[in-house]
C-alpha cells in the first residue's frame, strides 16, 4: 500500500497520525473533516452539526490526537458518547488513528462492565477516555479528581445524550473538568436544549455545518436496504442475482474495500474490477474503457476514483457504503441515468445510518423506498430466466449443428433424451443451485427483513456454522475474532459460549458479536477494545466441563 495521504496532508497533522490515516485507506477528508480539523487543531471551541456517516469521529479524533502530549501519562481528552456501542466505536477509531503514536492509550468507560479495570486504566495514564455519562459519573463519585487533567472535551451525539436523560450527569461532568479546557460539541440537530448547553459551557464556539443545497435527481429510481455492516458483501451478491443490470458501479469508502469487494465479485464469476486512488492513471483509464465496451460489467470505486466517470452503459449504482453527505450521494447516483436513460440506485443502510438516509431524503426531496433482500424463490426465478434467455437463441439452429451428435450420444450412452439433456444442463450450469432447497442451503447469512439495531447478533443457532464456511463473513469494525478448540463435537452450542462469556467476562450481551460453532472449533466476535484483559479474565473458564481457552484468531 502506498502511504499517500491525499488531502489530509494539508492539515499539518503530526506525521504519525497522517501515516495511520494513510493506512486506513481514506483518500480525501470528508466535508465535516475539512472544516472541523483546522478549528479543533487551533484550540477553538466548536459546535459541529453532523450525523453518523459523515466522518465526524475522525473530524475530532485526528486533531485531538494531534493536541495531546503522548509523554504525559494522564487523561487529557474526554469523549462522551450516548451509548456503550458508540463509545466502543469511538474508542476503536482513536486506537486506529493512534496506532503509530507510541505511548498513547485509550480507555472505554461504560456500564455493564466492571468498574475496577476501567478506573485502573484511567489511573495508569490512558490519555484518551471515551465514556458514557452515567458510568463516568459513577467513577467521579469514587474519585472526584479523576478528570482533573483533561483539557479537551468532546460531546458526541449531544442530542442523543439529552434524549437519553443524561443532562444532570453532563452537569456533574462539566464541574469536574478544568474550566480552561477546549470543548467540542457534535450533534445531528441543535434544539434549544443543546444551544443552552453550548451557551453555558463553550467559549466563543465556531460553528461548522455541512451545507446541503436541495438537489434534484430525476429518472433515477432509488431504493434502500437495511443491512448490518458485516453482511454487506452477501447482500450485494443476493441483489445482483435479481437486478437486471447492464453495467454497474459500486461505491465504497476505502481502497481496501474496493479490492475486497471486487475480488468477492470476481470469485462469483462477475466481470468486476476495483477503481481507487492507488491505481495508476493509465490503468484506471483501462478499467473505464473496459466498462464502456463490456469487458467489465462491475466497477467497485471510491468517490475520488470515480470522479467524472461517464459511462452510458451504467444502469445501476450500488451505494455499498454510505456517502458522507447528500451531495456526494447525488453525485454518485448521477453516474447512472446518463443521457436521459433510466437508472436505478440502491443504498445499503446500517442501523446506525438511518438518520443519514433521512437527510438524503430531505435534501433530494424524494423518498428512498425500502426494499428487502430477494428470497430464495426470487433468486430461483432469476436464475431460470437467465438460463432461458441464454438458451432461447440457441434452440433455433442448434439441432442442425448438434442434432446428429445428440442422437449418437443417446445411442452410445444408452440413455433417454431427457436424461442426456439433464446431464448437459448440469454441466452447463456448473453446479449452480437451481432448486429452492439448494438455494436455501447456499444462502448467505442475510436476513430477509430489516435488522434491528441490536438483534440477531449472537447467531446462536449451531447449524449456521457450516454454511458460513463457504461464505466467510467480514468482521465488523471494532471487533476481533477469537477461537476456541471446543466445538459441536464437544457438545457445545452457541448459547453455552454466550452464557460463559457473559457471566465470566462481565460483558454486556450487545458487546458480543456473531458466534459460529463448527464441529471441532468455534469462533466468537468480541470487542477489540479491552480484548487482552477480557481474554485474561476468561483464562480459567470452563464450558461443558472443558477449558474454553479462547484466543485471538487470525484468518491468514
Ligand atoms: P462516522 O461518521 O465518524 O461514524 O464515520 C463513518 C465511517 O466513515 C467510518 O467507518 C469511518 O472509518 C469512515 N471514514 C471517516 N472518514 C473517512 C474518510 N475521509 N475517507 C473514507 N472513510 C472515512
Amino acid at each position: 500500500m502506498t502511504q499517500e495521504t491525499g488531502g489530509f496532508a494539508a492539515f499539518n497533522l503530526n506525521p504519525n497520525i497522517l501515516a495511520a490515516v494513510a493506512a486506513t485507506g481514506y483518500e480525501e477528508p470528508s466535508a465535516i473533516q475539512h472544516q472541523s480539523i483546522p478549528i479543533i487543531m487551533a484550540g477553538h471551541d466548536m459546535i459541529g452539526q453532523a450525523q453518523t456517516g459523515t466522518g465526524k469521529t475522525a473530524a475530532f479524533a485526528l486533531p485531538i490526537l494531534h493536541r495531546i502530549d503522548p509523554a504525559k501519562r494522564e487523561p487529557q481528552a474526554l469523549i462522551l458518547a450516548p451509548t456503550r456501542e458508540l463509545a466502543l466505536q469511538v474508542a476503536t477509531a482513536f486506537e486506529t488513528y493512534a496506532k503509530q503514536m507510541p505511548g498513547v492509550t485509550v480507555v472505554a468507560v461504560y456500564g455493564g462492565a466492571p468498574m475496577g479495570p476501567q478506573l485502573k486504566a484511567i489511573r495508569n495514564g490512558a490519555q484518551i477516555v471515551v465514556a458514557t455519562p452515567g458510568r463516568l459519573c459513577d467513577h467521579l463519585r469514587r474519585d472526584e479528581k479523576v478528570l482533573a487533567t483533561v483539557n479537551h472535551l468532546v460531546l458526541d451525539e449531544a442530542d442523543e445524550m439529552l434524549k437519553l436523560g443524561f443532562m444532570d450527569d453532563l452537569e456533574v461532568i462539566f464541574k469536574a473538568l478544568p474550566a480552561t479546557r477546549q470543548t467540542v460539541l457534535f450533534s445531528a440537530t441543535l434544539p434549544q436544549s443543546i444551544r443552552a448547553i453550548a451557551e453555558r459551557h463553550l467559549r466563543d464556539p465556531q460553528h461548522v455545518k455541512i451545507q446541503t443545497k436541495t438537489q434534484t435527481v430525476t429518472a433515477i429510481e432509488q431504493a434502500h436496504l437495511l443491512v448490518h455492516a458485516d453482511q454487506k458483501t452477501s447482500a450485494v451478491l443476493s441483489l445482483l442475482e435479481v437486478e437486471d443490470f447492464d453495467a454497474l458501479i459500486m461505491f465504497v469508502r476505502t481502497k481496501q474495500a474496493t479490492l475486497d469487494l471486487a475480488s468477492a465479485l470476481e470469485a462469483k464469476g462477475y466481470k468486476a474490477a476495483a477503481l481507487n486512488g492507488d491505481i495508476a492513471q493509465n490503468q484506471r483509464e483501462r478499467v473505464i474503457d473496459s466498462l464502456k465496451d463490456g469487458r467489465l460489467d462491475i466497477v467497485v470505486a471510491t468517490d475520488v476514483a470515480a470522479r467524472g466517470l461517464d459511462v452510458p452503459r451504467i444502469t445501476h449504482v450500488f451505494n455499498v457504503d454510505m456517502p458522507y453527505d447528500p451531495e456526494s450521494y447525488v453525485h454518485r447516483i448521477g453516474r447512472t441515468g446518463r443521457a436521459g436513460r433510466e437508472g436505478r440506485a440502491l443504498l445499503l443502510v446500517t442501523p446506525r445510518e438511518r438518520r443519514m438516509l433521512q437527510v438524503i431524503e430531505r435534501v433530494t426531496g424524494q423518498k428512498v423506498a425500502e426494499v428487502r433482500l430477494p428470497d430464495a424463490q426470487a433468486v430461483l426465478d432469476a436464475r431460470i430466466k437467465k438460463l432461458t434467455n441464454s438458451l432461447t437463441p440457441l434452440v433455433a439452429d442448434a439441432e442442425s449443428t448438434h442434432g446428429d451428435l445428440l442422437d449418437r450420444l443417446i445411442a452410445d450412452i444408452g440413455c433417454s433424451p431427457r436424461a442426456l439433456a439433464a446431464a448437459l444442463l448440469r454441466k452447463a450450469t456448473n453446479g449452480q443451485a437451481l432448486t429452492l432447497a439448494a438455494i436455501e442451503r447456499d444462502r448467505p447469512l442475510v436476513p430477509n427483513s430489516a435488522p434491528r439495531e441490536r438483534s440477531e447478533r449472537s447467531g446462536d443457532r449451531p447449524d449456521r456454522g457450516d454454511r458460513e464456511r463457504r461464505a466467510p463473513v467480514p468482521l465488523a469494525e471494532g471487533r476481533a475474532r477469537c477461537r476456541t478448540a471446543l466445538g459441536a463435537r464437544d457438545g457445545i452450542a452457541a448459547k453455552n459460549l454466550l452464557g460463559a462469556i457473559l457471566n465470566e467476562g462481565g460483558l454486556a450481551r450487545e458487546a458480543i458479536g456473531r458466534i459460529q460453532v463448527r464441529d471441532s472449533f468455534s469462533l466468537v466476535e468480541l470487542p477489540e477494545v479491552g480484548l487482552e484483559s477480557l481474554l485474561a479474565k476468561l483464562k480459567d473458564t470452563r464450558v461443558a466441563g472443558k477449558q474454553l481457552k479462547l484466543r485471538r484468531y487470525r484468518e491468514d
